[in-house]
């Protein structure tokens, strides 16, 4: 059998076929830590789930405008205004069933067959592949480590042109935890400028921050919001990844455009999830903060954990909750290190090449889980390595 091109480059996540080989070993009786799938290990915060409750039991239930109920948008609308002192209209948000279809539809929307886009790698897998089905040119700009795993501008400046459509950035990142300083922005900003391209944000680690340090947006650099998609949402943030509930921020003759996509995929996202979203932005928001001190606090711990064993090193990440050791050191690839993990030490973590070619020679931990868990986890993978 045989299928159309555009879905033959397409994989499965890392983290699900991880996960799967997890389970697998769950189920012959061994005990794994899980530090592989990114999520939140809290459960949504009670305000927001009893109003989605609430909702169902209105009869909220019933199909919404593809591009999302008023209210909310001109509560995301309001948010992200205040977020990057802009003034930003509800009719350039787009809501969606989580935050991917706002990166999937507009990249559909806007990249024609051959057209260059320029995306960061190790990389969130889903624009490679949002690239490819599009017909789009993959152009993998590297992170540099040394750089708090922002962008290698020289490369970036090579691989830039008129040919590029579009550029994706993604601060914080995942697989990294990199924050984008400001001085990057601007330059990667003025050559979009330049060559006169779209750039697609990913900002949905935005609130999950550290040390009080600031995450800069492209957007609100001057003359950018104009060509700039942002993209966010709810699974992060306020602990709500099955929820299914994301949006974007865009100029409102693409948002048009989007909600064709929507109106012929998905229809719409759920009202109630929508409802819920409206509690989540504009209800009380102290509970982020709490858990953003929680996950600092586990940061700290993996990172001067892993530090602390011999051959690896780690950054210290200023957002997301992924931290990305360096495991050159062992001279075997992040695959069979992974694997190894897995095996000897019940520890399950993501081969930094599942995230693109310069992953490779690191390890993606995500350090949503308990402080108890992370020290244990650190304590067995430390007994297999020194054994080597
Ligand atoms: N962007 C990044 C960088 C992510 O890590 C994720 C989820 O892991 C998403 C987007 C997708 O978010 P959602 O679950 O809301 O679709």
């Amino acid at each position: 059998m045989s299928y159309a091109h555009r879905t033959s480059h397409l994989k499965p996540e890392g983290a699900y076929q991880v996960l799967a080989k997890a389970q697998a070993l769950e189920a012959a009786g061994r005990e794994i830590i899980h530090l592989e799938i990114g999520q939140p290990d809290f459960e949504t915060f009670a305000n927001i789930s009893l109003a989605g409750i609430r909702a169902i039991t209105e009869g909220k239930t019933r199909y919404t405008p593809p591009i999302g109920m008023k209210p909310l948008r001109e509560a995301i609308a309001d948010y992200t205004g205040h977020r990057l002192g802009l003034d930003i209209h509800p009719d350039q948000v787009v809501v969606s069933p989580g935050a991917k279809p706002n990166l999937f539809f507009p990249a559909l929307a806007l990249i024609e067959p051959g057209d260059e886009v320029i995306y960061p790698d190790p990389g969130f897998p889903t624009y490679e592949a949002m690239i490819r089905v599009a017909g789009g040119v993959p152009v993998k700009v590297p992170l540099l480590e040394g750089n708090n795993f922002s962008f290698d501008l020289e490369a970036f400046h090579r691989l830039v042109n008129d040919r590029t459509r579009l550029i994706i950035l993604n601060s914080p990142s995942n697989p990294t935890g990199g924050v984008m300083p400001l001085i990057d922005l601007k330059e990667i900003a003025a050559a979009a400028q330049q060559h006169d391209c779209w750039v697609m944000s990913d900002e949905i680690y935005t609130r999950t921050v550290y040390d009080h340090a600031s995450v800069p947006s492209i957007a609100s650099l001057p003359g950018m919001i104009e060509r700039t998609i942002i993209v966010d949402g709810f699974s992060k943030t306020y602990a709500m990844t099955g929820w299914r509930l994301g949006y974007g921020v865009m100029p409102k003759e693409l948002a048009q455009v989007v909600q064709l996509l929507l109106t012929h995929s998905v229809g719409c996202t759920a009202q109630f999830v929508q409802v819920a979203g409206i509690e989540a932005l504009t209800g009380p928001q102290d509970q982020v903060e709490v858990v953003v001190a929680e996950y600092q606090r586990r940061r700290d711990v993996i990172v001067s954990g892993l530090n602390a064993i011999p051959g690896i090193t780690c950054q210290n990440p200023q957002g997301a909750f992924y931290v990305f050791p360096n495991i050159k050191s062992f001279g075997i690839s992040s695959n069979v290190m992974a694997d190894m993990l897995l095996e000897r030490a019940g520890v399950a973590v993501l081969p930094g090449s599942s995230f693109g070619e310069y992953g490779e020679g690191y390890l993606r931990l995500v350090y949503s889980n308990s402080i108890e868990n992370i020290q244990r986890a650190i304590r067995q993978i430390e007994a297999v390595l020194k054994a080597l």
